[in-house]
């Protein structure tokens, strides 16, 4: 699939479009999911133009998952996390709804996950949480 630059976290990416930030680096942006599934759920993308898993060269995949331990260990003291759903959906097949690739981190168990992308958050709640997050990095 042709990589579309006008997706959203291409826009967030190129800073048209506001995040809520945890982490950035020259390869690597984290940022709060605004439809949360979980308090502090989290997403980590590489900022290479790629649509899924399968087209991220494996240089970006290896330093991305670097970059989703180090958000992952700052979730877990910021928050008391007893568990991170690590997720990772690629294609429309599998439940993608941004063609860009990324990783979920949600503070939760897979039994307890609702419904995905579906209502947005609490912007105040969220960006609370982030800055616990941000502090635990
Ligand atoms: P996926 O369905 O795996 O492609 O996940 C896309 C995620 O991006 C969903 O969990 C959405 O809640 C989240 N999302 C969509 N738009 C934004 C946005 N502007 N800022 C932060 N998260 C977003």
């Amino acid at each position: 699939m042709a990589y579309d630059q006008q997706n959203i976290f291409a826009r967030i990416l190129r800073g048209e479009l506001p995040a809520i930030k945890l982490y950035e680096d020259e390869h690597v942006l984290a940022f709060m999911d605004i439809m949360p599934q979980a308090d502090g759920h989290a997403l980590v993308i590489p900022k290479v133009a790629a649509v899924t898993l399968l087209d991220l060269p494996p240089e970006a995949a290896a330093y991305t998952i670097n970059i989703v331990q180090k958000v992952a260990k700052a979730i877990e003291k910021a928050l008391d996390a007893k568990g991170i759903v690590l997720m990772q959906l690629s294609g429309e097949a599998a439940g993608q709804t941004v063609p860009h690739v990324h990783f979920h981190l949600i503070p939760s168990s897979i039994h307890h996950l609702g419904k995905h992308a579906a209502q947005m958050g609490d912007q105040d709640k969220i960006t609370a949480l982030a800055e616990k997050i941000k502090a635990a990095l």
